[in-house]
């Protein structure tokens, strides 16, 4: 990505990132909020440049965060009414780390109300739409976020992935997007949806991009002590270039469209062209990860989701006599539908009489998948499969059948519950020219070696020798 120097000037880079974020917004919805005021800290980037100062890794790269990492600037919405008009009082260690870096915040990214979706439709603000098709669904939660890379607007934006939320919208849009091991990245600062799944990652155009960026903010952080000490940053020995992948053929074939099919047949034989041996893996616990997903999520979500009461953040419904009236009406009008079926749904597999149940079940079936992933991992250095069943759906589609919605998640869960790295890399498209994203996944902490072999796959796929085209042709730097 492009950084800011005596002869590139921030002012430049962030001008121009405001103006196709202004450009773009009427018709995609990407934003939020757009802040118009980062064109100040590019002109005290650029004195400090031409003061010989050395102003980070990130001079002057202008990026956007999804609308659920806190920050002193903007409100902090997370797409829900219940916290509109929320100053936060502390910045999220990601953010700081990024800022420290020279980097430059032009805008907050829409996504589903709390995270809670796969589509960006559940926004309180209304949906992002695909880049590559206004009638269709930007994918979510982090909708706003893929759009933003793939619409050329910023070179990165921030994300969240609790159950697909980079990986899904990344593969919708034809861009990178990338979930570390859980606790890479420290959450402090981040809205949170369900804490022993929530990851806090990337979007790009390229791999190297996000190997910078881990590099920037990855490591432990007093504030979250579910973070990791950095393992990142270590030199890694880059052991044989030649990779065994374990493609999962459990998945019911009918389930996944045949254009999904397609793709990932194809970048199966291109993996063994270049070398690297494919072989096929069974993981039978795979089918349970979504009912696990959608019991464990509802339970933290019902928990973390009780703090809004009206009296402490954002919102609060007028006209309320009583306490327990003001509880109710606040949260009544402030949470989307999708909030509350979560909600309702937690407090029921947490409740004494289903706990055993529904909560404690999930939780057994979460390790039982956890282990599953250790055997496989045992027998391949990385696993491949889809991102997700469909490409972009059309907008309306499934937002009105949750079921349907859920399903659509059936691929990405599994690595949340098993804290796993994934990315999701551009590897081709259907006939109707919609993006496809394949998923990578490693064992916890090879981040670094899925980043590296995650840009060979693309350089090596259809959509990266497409970009390569377009690169001799000029029209792309
Ligand atoms: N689509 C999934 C859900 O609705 C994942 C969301 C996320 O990763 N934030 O829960």
């Amino acid at each position: 990505m492009k950084t800011a120097s005596k002869d590139l000037t921030a002012v430049s880079l962030v001008k121009e990132a405001l103006e196709k974020a202004h450009h773009y917004q009427p018709d995609y919805h990407v934003f939020n909020w757009i802040n118009d005021a980062a064109i100040q800290r590019a002109e005290e980037i650029d004195r400090r440049i031409a003061a010989g100062e050395d102003v980070g890794r990130l001079a002057g790269v202008p990026y956007a965060v999804k609308d659920n990492f806190l920050t002193n600037e903007g409100d902090t919405t997370a797409s829900a009414r219940i916290l509109e008009g929320f100053e936060s009082p502390v910045t999220a260690t990601a953010v700081k780390k990024l800022e420290a870096e020279g980097a430059i915040m032009i805008g907050r990214t829409n996504l589903d109300a709390f995270a809670h979706g796969s589509s960006t439709e559940n926004s309180y603000f209304g949906p992002t739409k695909n880049s590559r098709d206004l009638e269709r669904v930007a994918g979510g939660s982090s909708g706003g976020s893929a759009v933003a890379v793939a619409l050329g607007i910023v070179p990165f934006t921030t994300g969240t992935d609790t159950g697909g939320s980079i990986r899904q919208p990344a593969s919708f849009n034809g861009v990178f997007g990338f979930k570390p091991t859980y606790g890479a990245i420290s959450r402090y600062g981040v809205v949170a949806m369900t804490s022993s799944l929530d990851c806090v990652g990337f979007f790009a155009q390229d791999a190297a991009d996000i190997d910078l960026l881990m590099r920037i903010c990855a490591g432990q952080d007093p504030y979250d002590l579910t973070s990791l000490p950095d393992y990142y940053g270590k030199e890694q020995v880059f052991d044989d270039p030649v990779k065994k992948i374990g493609a999962v053929k459990d998945f019911d074939s009918e389930a996944i469209a045949p254009e999904i099919r397609a793709v990932l047949k194809q970048a199966i034989e291109e993996l063994r062209e270049n070398g690297h041996e494919v072989i096929e893996l069974e993981m039978p616990a795979l089918k349970y990860a979504l009912a696990a997903y959608y019991i464990i999520t509802p339970a933290e979500i019902a928990s973390n989701l009780s703090r809004h009461d009206g009296i402490r953040y954002g919102f609060r419904s007028e006209n309320s006599t009583g306490l327990t009236e003001l509880y109710r009406n606040t949260r009544g009008e402030g949470f989307m539908p999708e909030n509350k079926r979560r909600i309702m749904v937690g407090n029921f597999v947490l409740s004494s009489g289903f706990y055993d149940a529904y909560y404690l079940k999930a939780a057994k079936a979460r390790t039982v998948l956890i282990r599953e992933f250790e055997k496989a991992f045992e027998k391949c250095d990385f696993l491949l499969m889809p991102v997700s069943p469909n490409p972009a759906f059309k907008l309306g589609e499934k937002v009105n059948d949750p079921v349907a919605m859920y399903l659509e998640d059936v691929l990405s869960v599994p690595l949340n519950l098993a804290g796993l790295p994934g990315i999701s890399v551009p590897v081709g498209e259907t006939d109707a020219g919609l993006p496809v994203g394949l998923q990578l996944a490693g064992p916890r902490r090879s981040d670094r070696e899925l980043l590296r072999f995650a840009g060979e796959m693309h350089k090596n796929s259809a959509a990266g020798s497409t970009e390569r085209h377009v690169d001799i042709m000029g029209g792309k730097d």
